[in-house]
C-alpha cells in the first residue's frame, strides 16, 4: 500500500525526522488558509497523486505570493498528472500539499528497499538527488552507493557515516546525514515497508539535512498491526475492481489481455498465466480466489472479472482441496448464468468430488444455451480457453 506523501511526511515527523511544515489542503481557499499559518515568503504547491515525476508533470510548483498559492492551487486542484508512472490516462489531483519552501543546496537520493536475495534491507543512495533513480541506473550507474542492512536491527552511525563521506558530505554534515538515515531506517523496519525513498533529501543553506520528498510503501500483509497506516488508504488512488475485490478478500490484479482467469492459490494463478501465455494467450486479469472459495466468492469474482469489457473468455482453474469441487461447480454455473452470451467460460477442476464437478458442468452446457466447456486438464484448458479467444477477436473484426 502506497501513502501519500503527506501521509509519508507524517509519519516521518512523528519519528523525528526533519520535514517541511505543511500541511493538506482539498480547495484553493484551505490552501491559503495553510500559506497564512505557515507564515514565511515562499510556498510549494504540491499535487498529491500517487506517481513520482510529479515535477515535470506540473505537479510541483514553488509561488512568492498569497494570491499566486489560490492561483495556483486552483489551477492544480482537478488538474490531470500524467507520467510514466501515471499511464497515458493519468491521475487527478484531489489534494494537495502547501509547504514552506526550503531553500535548497544539494540534492541527495535515499532509499531502502528489502533486498529479497540476501534476506536483509538495502541503503541506496546517491549525491546526484533529484534525478530519477531508474534514470541514472541507466546514465550514470557509479554514481549509486548501496549498503546492506540488517533487516531486524536499525543500521549503525559507521554505516551512515561512511555513505556520507561517499557523498562528499563534510563536517558536521556527515553526522546529521547518518542521524537520519538511521531513524528512516527505524521507521522502514518498524512499519513494514516494502519501499522508502526519500528523493531529494536535501541539505539547506543552514546545513540542515530534511526530506523533501517521500514516498513510502507498506507491505500489504503487515496492515494488520499498523492500522493508522491502513486507515490512510485512499481508494480513489486504486483501481475500482481493485477495490471490489478487496472487499471480498480476493486478490485481484487486472492486465491488459482478453482471458479472464479465476483461479484458487497465488501459485495455481501464476502458473495460469504461464500456460495461457504458452499458448499464445493474454491473460486479462491475476484473479485469487483464495483457499476457501464459496460459492459468493465465486460469484463476485465473476463479476468483477465481467466488469473487464476486454474479457472474452473466462478460464476458471480450481483445486478442489479445501473446497469440493461439486461445490465450485455449481458456484460457478449459477454465476455462469449472469454471463452475457458473447462470452465463453471453460473451465477446469481437479481434486475432491471432481467426477461429480465435471459432470454438473456437462449437463448444463448441454441443458443451457451458454458456451460452457469442462476440460480435464490445465493445458487442455488454456489451449481451449486461448482458441475461443482468438475466434472472438476475429469474428469482432469481421
Ligand atoms: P517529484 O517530481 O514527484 O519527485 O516531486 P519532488 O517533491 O521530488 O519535487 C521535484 C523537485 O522540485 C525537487 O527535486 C526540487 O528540485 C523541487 N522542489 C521541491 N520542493 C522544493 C522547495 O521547497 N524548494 C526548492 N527550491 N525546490 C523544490
Ligand atoms: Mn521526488
Amino acid at each position: 500500500m502506497y501513502l501519500h506523501e503527506f501521509q509519508a511526511k507524517g509519519l516521518l515527523r512523528s519519528y523525528g525526522i526533519p520535514v517541511p511544515d505543511g500541511g493538506v489542503a482539498s480547495t484553493a481557499s484551505d490552501a491559503l488558509r495553510v500559506a497564512k499559518e505557515l507564515q514565511g515568503d515562499k510556498w510549494v504547491i504540491k499535487a498529491q497523486v500517487h506517481a513520482g515525476g510529479r515535477g515535470k508533470a506540473g505537479g510541483v510548483k514553488i509561488v512568492d505570493k498569497y494570491s499566486s498559492v489560490y492561483d495556483t492551487s486552483t489551477e492544480m486542484l482537478g488538474m490531470k498528472i500524467i507520467t510514466k508512472q501515471t499511464g497515458e490516462e493519468g491521475k487527478t489531483v484531489r489534494r494537495i500539499l502547501v509547504e514552506e519552501a526550503t531553500d535548497i543546496r544539494h540534492e541527495i537520493y535515499l532509499s531502502f528497499m528489502v533486498d529479497r536475495d540476501s534476506e536483509q534491507h538495502v541503503m541506496i543512495a546517491s549525491a546526484e538527488g533529484g534525478t530519477e533513480i531508474e534514470e541514472l541506473a541507466e546514465t550514470n550507474p557509479e554514481a549509486i552507493i548501496s549498503e546492506k542492512l540488517s533487516a531486524v536491527v536499525p543500521m549503525g552511525n559507521y554505516q551512515g557515516r561512511k555513505i556520507a563521506k561517499m557523498l562528499g558530505l563534510e563536517g558536521k554534515l556527515i553526522n546529521r546525514f547518518a542521524a537520519v538515515a538511521a531513524k528512516l531506517h527505524q521507521v522502514f523496519i518498524e512499519q513494514d515497508c516494502m519501499l522508502l525513498e526519500i528523493n531529494p533529501l536535501v541539505i539547506d543553506g543552514k546545513q540542515n539535512v530534511i526530506c523533501l520528498d517521500a514516498k513510502v510503501s507498506v507491505d500489504d500483509n503487515a496492515l494488520f498491526r499498523h492500522s493508522k497506516v491502513e486507515e490512510m488508504k485512499d481508494y480513489g488512488e486504486m483501481d475500482p475492481q481493485e477495490v471490489r475485490a478487496s472487499i471480498y478478500d480476493l486478490s485481484y490484479v487486472s492486465m491488459d489481455g482478453n482471458i479472464g482467469c479465476m483461479v484458487n492459490g497465488a501459485g495455481l494463478a501464476m502458473a495460469t498465466m504461464d500456460i495461457i501465455k504458452f499458448y499464445g494467450g493474454e491473460p486479462a486479469n491475476f484473479l485469487d480466489v483464495g483457499g476457501g472459495a464459496d460459492e459468493n466468492k465465486v460469484r463476485e469474482a465473476f463479476k468483477i472479472i465481467l466488469t473487464d469489457p476486454q474479457v472474452k473468455v473466462i478460464l476458471v482453474n480450481i483445486f478442489g482441496g479445501i473446497v469440493r469441487c461439486d461445490l465450485i461447480a455449481k458456484g460457478v454455473l449459477k454465476a455462469a448464468e449472469e454471463v452475457p452470451g458473447d462470452r465463453h467460460l471453460v473451465v477446469r477442476l481437479d481434486g475432491t468430488n471432481v467426477e461429480e464437478g465435471k459432470a454438473l458442468i456437462n449437463e448444463h452446457a448441454k441443458s443451457s444455451g451458454l458456451s460452457v466447456h469442462a476440460a480435464d486438464t490445465m493445458a487442455d484448458a488454456a489451449e481451449l480457453a486461448v482458441k475461443l479467444a482468438n475466434q472472438a477477436e476475429d469474428k469482432e473484426q469481421g
